[in-house]
C-alpha cells in the first residue's frame, strides 16, 4: 500500500459570502466588507460559503 503524501497538492480556499440584505453575491469576503448593491455591512446572518479550488499552475 502506498500512501501518497498530499504535501505536493495545495488548495486554495476561498470564502465568498451573500447579502442577507438584499442576496447579492456571491462576493468576495476578504474584499469586499460591505455589498456594493445596498451597502449592507456583512453581519452573521449574511451566508459565508467556503469555496475550494485546486491551484494549478
Ligand atoms: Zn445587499
Ligand atoms: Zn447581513
Amino acid at each position: 500500500m502506498g500512501h501518497e503524501s498530499a504535501s505536493n497538492k495545495s488548495y486554495t480556499s476561498s470564502r465568498t459570502w451573500y447579502c442577507h440584505n438584499c442576496n447579492d453575491g456571491p462576493l468576495n469576503y476578504n474584499l469586499i466588507l460591505s455589498c456594493p448593491i445596498c451597502d449592507h455591512q456583512r453581519c452573521e446572518f449574511c451566508r459565508v460559503v467556503k469555496v475550494k479550488q485546486p491551484s494549478t499552475h
